[in-house]
């Protein structure tokens, strides 16, 4: 179980990091939004405990560009007795608990805890074919048993040309799947993350998994 802890109040962060390894988690911490949104492009966490007043960028901006990358994790927002409001946006741009400060430490382990099962209860199966192994659940990537760090974007292709093995896929179809309404069909999104993905699929192995078909599309 991988957590990220979000909190600018260095005190506080390194607590609840301390307590939260103390219970076998792997932790990792951001002092401000910016870093965590980083951290989580390129991890895969099962929690992430957000702080909503933030540096750089602040916890509901954090909240909402995780969803928008399809963050499929658990967010439990820290917040402040009188930020309602911002607990309620949260709540609505889909976190999925908050605890008011202060707060005992064993509450915001019981609140992770009801968090991971409420994700495992939804879990969906592992992809396993031509040497990859997918796991939707935690984004965990590995190509002959060698982990493989993807991006949410970039797992996303991977698993739905996946599932789609043999069939060549139109990046159209790609991009209505894998990037929201708002995405914009002219750009290059889908090639530069394609481009990446193939680069880390490779790296080491030497044979092209994915295919261009030309004017068709992408194909495993
Ligand atoms: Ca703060």
């Amino acid at each position: 179980m991988r957590v990220l802890v979000v909190e600018d109040e260095e005190p506080i962060a390194d607590a609840i990091e301390r307590g939260l390894s103390k219970l076998g988690y792997a932790v990792d911490v951001s002092y401000d939004g910016a870093d965590a949104i980083d951290k989580a492009a390129v991890n895969s966490y099962d929690v992430i405990c957000l702080d909503l007043n933030l540096p750089r960028v602040d916890g509901i901006e954090v909240c909402r560009r995780l969803r928008d990358d399809r963050f499929g994790g658990g967010i439990i927002m820290l917040t402040a007795r009188s930020s309602i409001r911002e607990r309620i946006e949260g709540l609505d741009i889909g976190a999925d608990d908050y605890l008011v400060k202060p707060f005992a430490f064993s509450e915001l382990a019981a609140r992770i805890r009801a968090v991971t099962r409420r994700e495992g209860g939804l879990r969906e199966p592992i992809l396993t074919t031509r040497g990859l192994e997918l796991d939707p659940n935690t984004n965990r990537t590995k190509r002959d048993s060698k982990e493989i760090h993807l991006t949410p974007k970039e797992f996303a292709l991977l698993y739905y040309l996946a599932r789609n093995e043999g069939r060549a896929v139109p990046q159209e179809e790609l991009l209505e799947h894998i990037w929201d309404e708002h995405a914009n069909p002219f750009t290059q999104t889908v090639k530069v993350h394609m481009n990446n993905l193939r680069r880390k699929l490779n790296e080491g192995f030497g044979d092209q998994l994915i295919e261009t078909i030309r004017g068709k599309g992408y194909v495993l």
